[in-house]
């Protein structure tokens, strides 16, 4: 399964009249916030593929429409936050928001984000029964603490999405939030059995989905 993962800054390769012909055989698109969201409108009509999302830290929240102020939302792409789903075999959870650093929303305390997690928990042990593992990928906006993340508040990692790959062992941890300048900085790293990949910009992930009657 081949699949686009995308975060924090928009792509003229993506956000082009080639997409097609560069992105045509994607099975799906992960979104890993901080990206306008006509950006993943555009995504899902153009490769009529499933976009799933997690919101960033810059995200809006609403928008002004004919009829008065309604919550702003990527029209036809599927909102991953505190949810896990399947598709086509692929097990997906999602968790959007930053470390709290000012008011705002989709941001979040330590405490706050073990809470997310634990809305999860159901569902991701209803799949270890069912598929014989909690997830195949888990997509957040934030980094886990010591990897990838940076020392001011705003940019620290999670130590909670740490504990959650100690736990659930998910192939991929795919984040955003932090910028990549230049060729040196690290946007890939192994973590246990997960590999924690940065998609700012975009990525391309290839990934076997285990037999589905297990
Ligand atoms: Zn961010």
């Amino acid at each position: 399964m081949k699949i686009l993962a995308i975060a924090d800054r928009v792509s003229e390769l993506v956000y082009g009249p080639n997409i097609r012909r560069h992105f045509g055989d994607v099975d799906l698109v992960l979104s890993c916030g901080d990206l306008p969201y006509d950006y993943l409108e555009y995504i899902v009509t153009m490769l009529a593929v499933p976009v799933f999302f997690v919101r960033g830290n810059h995200d809006r929240e609403w928008e002004q429409t004919p009829t008065g102020i309604a919550p702003a939302y990527p029209g036809g792409c599927i909102d991953l936050h505190c949810r896990a789903v399947e598709y086509k075999g692929l097990l997906l959870a999602g968790l959007q928001g930053s470390m709290r650093y000012k008011p705002g929303p989709y941001q979040y305390s330590e405490r706050e984000m073990a809470l997310n997690i634990l809305q999860l928990w159901p569902r991701l042990g209803w799949n270890r029964v069912r598929r014989g593992r909690f997830l195949d990928i888990l997509v957040s906006h934030a980094a886990p603490r010591g990897i990838h993340d940076q020392a001011d508040l705003c940019h620290r990692g999670f130590v909670s999405l740490v504990r959650f790959m100690d736990r659930f062992r998910p192939r991929y941890l795919v984040h955003g939030h932090i910028h990549l300048y230049g060729r040196d900085q690290r946007w890939r790293s192994r973590y246990g059995e997960t590999e924690v990949v940065n998609a700012f910009g975009y990525r391309i992930l290839e990934i076997e989905v285990p037999d589905r009657r297990r």
